[in-house]
Order: C-alpha cells, then structure tokens, then sequence
C-alpha cells in the first residue's frame, strides 16, 4: 500500500508563530474514485476527529494494494481554531481574530466557473463532468488567499475540488448522529446514512453562506441550472457534512465503530478492496432541512428539559422549560419551550443556561416549516 503523511505549512499569521495540517494520503495519486475525509473544521467539536484518528488506523492496517482509489484524510482540519482560548474555555467555531465562523464562507467558485465554461460543455455529461472539474481548480487556483484563514481554506478545498466523495465530520452540542446533504444527491447517499447510523439526514439545495460540504455540491447545482439539460452537469460529489453527535461523546469505542462504518462505506464505493459487509437499515428517511424546527429560549434561564434525545413529540408539546433564577419563587416560574412540529428530539444543549432568543434545540420534522427560510444553518 502506498502512503504518504504530508504536512503543509500555513502562512505565520504573527512573527514567531507557524501552524500546518497533516494529512494522510492513500493510494496513487488521481486514482479513482478519490475520497477526501476532514474533521474538527470547527476545531473544538473533538468526536470527529477521533474518528478520523481511528479510520488512519485502519487504512494503515489495510492489507497492501487493498486502496484501490485515493484516500485523504486530514484528522484535524482547523490548527487555528485548535489554538484558539479564552480563560480556559476553548474556542474553535469561530475565528477570534476575526469573529468568522470557520465553516462558513469559503470561497464562491460558480461565477468563475461559468466564465470559464462558456462554450466548453457539450452533450456529454461525463465529458461535461471534466471540464466542470478543470475549471473550478482553476477558479480556485485565481483566488487570492494572503491570510492565514483565507489560506487555510484555500489548501482545504484544493484536496477536496476533484474528490468523488467529501465527508465534513462535525458534531453537535448534544445530539444524535445526523447528516446535512445536497437534495440532489439524495437518494445517492442512503448507503452513507445508513452505514453510520445516522438517525436524520437533512437535505437542502442550498443551506446558505457557503459551508464546506455545500462547495463540492451546491456549487455543482448551480452550474447545472444555469448550463441547463442541454449542457447537462451531474453532481460532482457526494458531499455532506456528518454531525458525529455531541461535543461530549468522545469515546474510543464508538470512535472505532465509527471508523469501521466509514471504511466500510468506502470500501462499498470501491475505494477499498474489502469487505463491506450487509448495508445495515436506515432509521430514517432523509427529511428537508426546512422541516427542522429551531426551538428558541423565550426567556433566559436555566434550560431544564422534559424530553430525552430520540423522543418522539407533536406539535404543542412541551420540549423544555426555562427557570428563572432570579424570579421571587424561581421554580415556579418556569416558561414552556413547546415544539411546532410533530417529529423527534434531535439535538439539545450541551450546557443547560440559555440566553433570550438562543437556540436550545431541534425538532426533526417530516414537513417544510414557514419559520425556515432563507439561511438554514445556525451561525
Ligand atoms: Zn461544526
């Protein structure tokens, strides 16, 4: 088996101070299907690092010529945020330097690439599928990046621009396993929910403000629509961003099972001569992200919360109740949290204090919501 470990440096963003990524190359380079496998891009949501940790492990331990396509994975996609405290807490979803959530706004390719592809497509969609590649490498190639950030993107989505699958593994504050993908690469990810165990896969075309995983999916979307079924441009990745639970669940059992479903995931896309095993069955079919509801702290207060993970709730139903501390009688003066969907608990707070208007959990619904427009994903 070949294997490289490369380390790519980061511009120094202060004298004295240089940071790099490891990544774990398997495979021949432009082999086919490729994989691109990152974790931590929000750096202190630790499960899916583990993970990757795990998987390193047992592509090292794959028997010699057992790759059969080209394997990346980068453990810990996010040294900045890494780095990142503040009075001991750890801070690793948004930037400090410049309040920027790291996995937003990365860099918008389709304008260029549509520039660039005018009077280059053709009828063909694999031929089509090609150019489309060549022509976001190149648009990414044209974008400035001088800062440590902006470089650090830049370098993450040059490993992931020609990838057949790209895999964002992220966690929640507390949650069950859950997967965020492209409408239209659904139902072409139901081996990829099924095998990790994902209790909800949430799609949309289109969540907004450019996370990683919607770069190698949405961006194809868009270049789609505007090229139309003449000049027809298929999806260029399975691409989805895995939400490994909660920041809390980080254990080496359920890591290692982790690692297990994701070989074993590969290895049915043909990325690894192996066996993939029985697909296990799906728990649930994939939903709109728009049928998700967002349950919002009325009040500020301690989050006290009357439904577990998983439970099932209709709407009206009462989720949570906020006590205020500082009321004359606090327990009694309790506000309801209630639901405004049918569905299941899908994720809570990890710390149970909630400031007015704050997000302390999700309800995973079957229909579209009114109150979910626009922007879909939480800052
Ligand atoms: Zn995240």
């Amino acid at each position: 088996m070949s294997k490289i470990i490369e380390r790519i440096p980061l511009p120094s963003p202060t004298p004295g101070t240089r940071r790099e990524l490891t990544l774990h190359r398997y495979g021949e380079a432009g082999a086919r299907p490729k994989a691109y496998l990152q974790g931590s891009l929000h750096a202190d949501e630790t499960p899916g690092m583990l993970t990757l940790c795990h998987l390193v492990d047992r592509l090292d331990g794959a028997a010699a010529g057992r790759i059969r396509g080209e394997i990346v994975v980068v453990p810990a996609a996010n040294p900045i945020g890494m780095s990142q405290a503040l009075l001991g807490n750890h801070l690793g979803r948004y930037e400090a330097a410049s309040g920027g959530n790291f996995n937003r706004g990365f860099f918008s390719l389709a304008p260029r690439a549509i520039e660039l592809l005018e009077g280059r497509l053709g009828a063909d969609p694999e031929a089509n599928k090609q150019a489309v590649r060549a022509a976001l490498a190149q648009a990414l190639d044209e974008v400035p990046a001088t800062g440590e950030l902006a470089a650090l993107r830049k370098i993450l989505m040059g490993q992931a621009i020609d990838a057949d699958i790209v895999l964002d593994c992220h966690c929640d504050l507390e949650a069950l396993m859950h997967l965020y993908l492209g409408s239209d690469l659904w139902p072409d990810g139901r081996d990829l929910a099924a095998q990790i165990g994902s209790a909800a896969t949430l799609l949309a075309i289109e969540a907004g403000d450019n996370p990683f995983d919607e770069i190698f999916s949405a961006t194809w979307h868009r270049l789609a629509a505007h090229f139309g079924s003449e000049r027809p441009i298929p999806p260029g990745a399975l691409s989805a961003t895995i939400e490994y639970r909660g920041q809390a669940d980080v254990d080496d059992a359920v890591a290692a099972g982790d690692a297990d479903n994701l070989y074993r995931f590969l290895a049915r896309r043909g990325l690894i001569d192996d066996e993939a095993g029985p697909l296990p069955e799906l728990a649930t079919e994939a939903r709109p992200l728009e049928a998700t509801a967002l349950l919002h702290a009325p009040v500020p207060g301690i989050v006290v919360y009357r439904k577990r993970l998983g439970d099932a709730v209709s709407a009206g139903e009462l989720i949570a109740e906020i006590v205020d501390p500082m009321a004359d009688r606090p327990n009694a003066a309790r506000v309801p949290v209630v639901s405004e969907t049918d569905g299941f608990l899908l994720s809570r707070l990890v710390q149970k204090f909630a400031r007015r208007g704050a997000v302390v959990g999700k309800v995973c619904g079957e229909r579209p919501l009114p109150s979910r427009r626009g922007t879909l994903l939480e800052d």
